[in-house]
């Protein structure tokens, strides 16, 4: 299906060049709930953005558009320089059918608040299903880089344990290595550390740092404001379906400018 023309999609620079992550006036609603009011926020590539803001400004809602779990109702979104659902051909976009749709998703790793793993499963049986799955690689292939990737997040000894053996933060540091097995461009992050006990969330962070400082490009939902002053480049603050303040981290939390910020860091510290 055609659906829209291309005035604004235009491409002309380099891939390399392009930001990962560019929004454009994003807007979504849920029945006569306005969520996203006209989101404006690119993330460039290599770079790691903390998003926060009160409960129910959005910030989910906008992480879940950008791999395509919601469908934007209006503006645009681009990862990566291409158009989120949509595909060009010549100066025409047409709406991705579902296997695409599926396997731009697999570009992009989600981490979620509840871990999401499989029960039935062993830690490596976790990592390896996608892979396997979608990228088709083999056991041997897939296990390898997975028991790697254990190795990074520090727990390659519970390869073969089942998750309900684990406690929230190794069944998190899973999710991550889980979602990295995917060999993602970039990872979204939805408050991963709010349903850890606080002495769990260090090792979590730590494996979030790690990540960071290797070059993956991240945007990531936390309240842990300490970590969003020491890891992310930036710190872009949603209230009420928008970005209202965004800059350099350091700036952002310490000397923030508009005063709903001021007011949800005053809460939250
Ligand atoms: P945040 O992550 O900032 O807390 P969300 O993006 O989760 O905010 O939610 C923003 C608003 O959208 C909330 O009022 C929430 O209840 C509503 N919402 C989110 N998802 C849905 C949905 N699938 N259907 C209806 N309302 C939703
Ligand atoms: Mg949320």
């Amino acid at each position: 299906m055609t659906t829209a023309t291309t005035e604004s999609a235009s491409v002309t620079r380099p891939a390399s060049e392009q930001p990962m992550v560019r929004a454009d006036q994003v807007r979504k609603s849920f029945g006569r709930l306005e969520v996203l009011k006209g989101v404006d926020l690119t993330i460039a590539r290599g770079e790691v953005v903390c998003m926060v803001g009160p409960s129910g400004s959005g910030k989910s809602t906008f992480l879940r558009c950008i791999n395509h779990l919601e469908r934007v109702d209006s503006g645009r979104l681009w990862v990566d320089g291409k158009v989120v659902g949509y595909e060009q051909r010549g100066n025409k976009l047409h709406e991705l059918g579902d296997k695409e749709i599926c396997r731009r998703r697999t570009q992009i790793g989600m981490v979620f608040q509840h871990f999401n793993l499989f029960p039935h499963m062993t830690v490596i049986e976790n990592l390896i299903e996608a892979p396997r799955l979608a990228l088709k690689q083999s056991k041997a292939e897939a296990t390898e880089r997975a028991l790697g990737l254990l190795d990074q997040v520090g727990l390659r000894d519970k390869s073969h344990a089942y998750p309900r053996h684990l406690s929230g933060g190794q069944q998190q540091r899973v999710a991550i290595a889980r979602a990295l097995c995917m060999q993602p461009k970039l990872m979204l992050f939805d408050e991963p550390t709010s349903a850890l006990d606080p002495e769990l969330v260090g090792d979590v962070l730590a494996v979030m740092r790690d990540l960071a400082s290797s070059g993956m490009t991240m945007a990531v939902v936390t309240h842990e404001m300490g970590f969003a002053r020491d890891v992310a480049d930036r710190v872009v603050f949603f209230d009420a379906g928008q970005v209202v303040e965004e800059g350099p981290a350091e700036q952002v939390i310490n000397n923030p400018r508009h005063e709903r910020t001021q007011a949800f860091l005053r809460a939250v510290r």
